[in-house]
């Protein structure tokens, strides 16, 4: 990452890099409203970082959903409106012991519960590339923040998608990691079996740094394993000799746009020219990925949801009946989308129904990972389109949860299945909005994607392209 090497090599200092972040913040997001807060004691933070620390005081944005201490987390929510949790999440507090300097929470979906960063309680997001359109979601504000220059790099979630269409949309890279690498504690809880913490950065070298101080276990995230971070399993290479590609049938359907589609198949192409074997492949069960993760995903945000009572965290709207509290707090500041989500999971978890919904789901989602299982076996990464459209334009989906669901069909497999998944950048649509494509790779095989992400980058200049703002 320049950002950092230029720290590391003491061209630049944290303070002025951090003060650049400030004054950019300033003059852009008045516009962009990629920040729900913006903190202006990392001036003085960056003053006394340790410049010879691994990422030597290197200023980063925070979606609203990760706790850090000292700063407010809404997670989007009128129902955490003024909350400031007394603790930071161990992805943050690691880069930050690691030297990292947080300028600011990005702003996010109401707990992540969405595609596009409109379901925000409090602001609209806006794609750099074009003001008028979305830059994806949930983690639509770090995706912006990169995008226009405001942070090097930024943190996000990701349960369903909303590392890699966001980054898909504003045309920057993103790693989302195999479920368990990065510690989850601190994440505001939407759907445990499936959420990842990752990062957002315009190119693979710049993910890589905070990717390796990320990972590894934390006893206060069980699911979390102690995998190696072997500093680039499959060393840098600028060419991909003796590396099996997988291209999934499933993920190249019948309505989704053409640049896309094609963008897509240029950097097979591409990757194909740089020496890789492409290999033609089935993930059978890719159309049950939707119905599956609209069932298992609410299900298990209506639990993590409970929390939400008017009694802890929250401005209570009632001082009446216990009952009263519960009904007023959570009716009046949870957002539409949130309620959805809660009525479907609570639903799909109750007696009766449990068997015919959840139960299912959860055998089908074996099947998911199993088509992942069997691939694995024979090519070290899948190539597949992120999402089947570029980034629409604000309101467009609007009244109609189903198409914006719908956004999300090529993105909810790898959660599905705990696997890794890389965004890059692949081009660009007629009306220039950006393309991107995901590798998806074996649990714990983040150092490969990165590997071959490399050698693309290496060979194309679209992560260098930035937009107009
Ligand atoms: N768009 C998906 C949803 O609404 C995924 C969101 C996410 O990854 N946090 O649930």
């Amino acid at each position: 990452m320049k950002e950092l090497k230029a720290l590391l090599d003491g061209k630049t200092t944290s303070r002025a890099l951090t003060e650049a972040c400030l004054a950019r913040v300033e003059s852009l997001d008045s516009t962009l409203h990629s920040f729900l807060h913006v903190d202006k004691s990392a001036l003085e933070r960056a003053s006394s970082v340790d410049a010879k620390s691994p990422l030597a005081g290197l200023p980063i944005a925070v979606k609203d959903v990760l706790m850090v201490e000292g700063m407010p987390a809404t997670c989007g929510s009128k129902i955490l409106e003024g909350f400031m949790p007394p603790f930071t999440a161990t992805a943050v507090k690691k880069l930050q012991d690691a030297g990292a300097i947080v300028i600011g929470k990005t702003n996010t979906d109401e707990f992540a519960m969405g595609s596009s960063t409109e379901n925000s309680a409090y602001i609209t997001t806006r794609n750099p590339w074009n003001l008028d359109r979305v830059p994806g979601g949930s983690s639509g504000g770090s995706a912006a923040a990169v995008a226009a220059g405001i942070v090097p790099a930024a943190l996000g979630t990701d349960t369903g998608g909303s590392i890699r269409q966001p980054a898909s949309y504003c045309g920057i890279s993103g790693i989302k990691p195999t479920y368990g690498r990065v510690s989850r504690y601190g994440l505001a809880a939407y759907g445990s079996s499936l959420d990842s913490v990752g990062v957002l950065g315009r190119s693979v070298d710049d993910l890589v740094p905070l990717f390796e101080v990320m990972v590894g276990k934390d006893p206060l995230d069980a699911t979390t394993v102690d995998a190696p971070t072997s500093k680039g399993e499959r060393p840098f290479a600028p060419t991909l000799d003796g590396i099996k590609i997988g291209v999934p049938a499933e993920y190249f359907v019948k309505g989704m746009q053409a640049e896309v589609e094609g963008r897509v198949r240029e950097a097979i192409e591409m990757m194909k020219s740089l020496g890789a074997e492409i290999v033609p492949i089935n993930l059978l069960h890719t159309e049950y990925a939707l119905p599956v993760y609209y069932i298992l995903a609410p299900a298990e945000a209506s639990a993590n949801l409970a929390r939400y009572d008017g009694i802890r965290y929250t401005p209570r709207e009632s001082e009446k009946s216990l009952q009263d509290v519960y009904r007023q707090t959570r009716g009046k500041r949870f957002g539409a989308e949130v309620e959805r989500r809660i009525m479907l999971g609570t639903y799909a978890l109750s007696a009766g129904y449990y068997d015919a919904y959840y139960g299912q789901a959860q055998k089908v989602r074996t099947l998911i990972r199993r088509d992942f299982e069997q691939a694995f076996e024979n090519v070290d990464a899948i190539a597949a389109p992120i999402a089947p459209t570029t980034a629409f334009e604000i309101g467009k989906h609007g009244g109609d949860p189903l198409s914006m669901y719908l956004e999300d069909i090529f993105t909810l497999p790898a959660n599905l299945a705990g696997v890794p998944g890389l965004a890059l950048p692949v081009g660009f649509d007629n009306d220039k909005m950006p393309i991107g494509m995901q590798l998806m790779g074996a649990p714990f095989s983040e150092e490969n994607l990165f590997a071959i992400g490399r050698a693309y980058q290496g060979a194309t200049d679209w992560h260098e392209m930035k937009p107009n703002v």
